[in-house]
């Protein structure tokens, strides 16, 4: 967790902000939207404060957000979920992962993910001092080799964490990979944890939620958030879903972790989840554009690029524009086009950087005309 020097290294995210920040270049490198989200989740939030909804939640969250929860995965899913003992409303999907990891992993323990990963997964293994193996995601779809699977779930492995769709590929997994994996599981008495925070954020293909899958839902915890649905990102309200045992083993650990938070933005979100499908449906063919837009301009830059089948992110190679090396690009982009970036490699293990050395992820969850700018400034690299 410490940079070479001993110094706490700062995120990827936090260091491309800063350098967006200090030099003015357009932000395409941490994911937030720079639009609101739903009025009337907004006018929710504000209603709740100026009632009085400002103290401790309970701590699996309040009952209007927790059914609200269940009866999103029925809507959408046909999942049936009891919010009484299967749903714990969390800090973000982040305190979900780490209550999560904490909880099932012990020293030694192996958790295995798809690489490149988000990069609290890494963080938060090495917390639970468990052994992080990985499954390459191979351009230009960036999906993972089957063989390659097998060979790394083994008896040894304790936790399969997914992230579909995937942050930072924007790859959506085939369901014949999710039932491998499930049958992994079964077969190495593993637990899936799933992180599917673009669950709403897909284009051509529906969510496939892992739990839905036959044999899964007993093993599964099912991490989502607030944040990428609602464009909430700074609200920090997520949730999990899981088997009653595993949710009280993860509570066991969150009530030391935050507790409780945002009592206010609860009955919000509680109201967003139960918006109509045509809000779900607009937000996805919004980013839909809004991708094909980026992509395009991308393309007409000179990139190479992977298209997305969900996420907010596209993956651009930046080889065939003779760049090599896209942590240096990407420091050097926002004098060179006023835009911000990040390097791919900053969500690899050290040892596999090399096979991602030439691409970054620029985020597209941005105004067209911020959008448009930044295409335009990258025509003129
Ligand atoms: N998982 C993934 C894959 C993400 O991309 C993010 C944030 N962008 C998170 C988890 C964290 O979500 P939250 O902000 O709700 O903690
Ligand atoms: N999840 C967002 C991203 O991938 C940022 C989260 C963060 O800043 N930690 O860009």
């Amino acid at each position: 967790l410490l940079a070479p020097d001993g110094r706490i290294a700062s995120t990827i995210f936090a260091e491309m902000s800063g350098l967006a920040q200090s030099t003015g270049a357009i932000n395409l490198g941490q994911g937030f939207p720079d639009e609101d989200g739903p009025a009337e989740v907004l006018d929710a939030a504000r209603r709740a404060i100026a009632d009085g909804v400002n103290q401790y939640p309970p701590a699996t969250g309040i009952p209007a957000l927790r059914s609200a929860i269940a009866q999103h995965q029925k809507r959408f899913y046909g999942l049936s979920v009891d919010p009484d003992r299967e749903v714990l409303v969390t800090a973000g999907a982040t305190e979900a992962l780490a209550a999560t990891i904490l909880a099932l992993v012990d020293e030694g323990d192996e958790v295995v993910t798809l690489e490149p990963f988000y990069d609290a997964y890494g963080g938060l293994i090495a917390l639970a001092r468990g052994v992080h193996k990985t499954a390459a995601l191979h351009g230009p779809e960036f999906q993972p080799d089957h063989d390659e699977l097998r060979r790394v779930v083994t008896d040894r492995t304790r936790v399969i964490l997914l992230n579909n769709p995937h942050n930072p590929t924007g790859s959506v997994l085939a369901r014949e990979t999710l039932e491998l994996i499930v049958e992994l599981a079964h077969e190495h008495d593993a637990i899936i944890v799933t992180d599917e925070v673009y669950e709403h954020l897909t284009f051509e293909q529906p969510h496939i939620p892992v739990a839905t899958l036959p044999g899964a839902r007993e093993r599964t915890v099912t991490i989502s958030s607030a944040g990428k649905t609602f464009s909430t990102t700074g609200w920090k309200i997520g949730w999990l879903v899981s088997t009653p045992e595993l949710v009280t083993a993860i509570l066991a650990v969150k009530q030391f972790l935050t507790y409780v938070n945002g009592a206010p933005f609860q009955p919000a979100i509680a109201v967003g989840l139960a918006l109509p499908d045509s809000f779900f449906e607009g937000i996805a063919r919004t980013l839909q554009a809004k991708r094909d837009l980026l992509s395009q301009g991308l393309v007409k830059a000179g990139f190479q690029v992977s298209r997305p089948g969900g996420t907010y992110f596209v993956v651009a190679d930046a080889a065939p524009l003779g760049y090599a090396d896209a942590a240096t690009l990407c420091r050097e982009l926002p004098a060179l086009a006023g835009v911000v970036g990040v390097p791919i490699s900053a969500f690899v293990h050290e040892e596999h950087a090399h096979s991602y050395a030439s691409l970054v992820r620029f985020a597209f969850c941005k105004k067209t005309e911020v959008l448009e700018r930044a295409a335009a400034q990258l025509g003129g690299l």
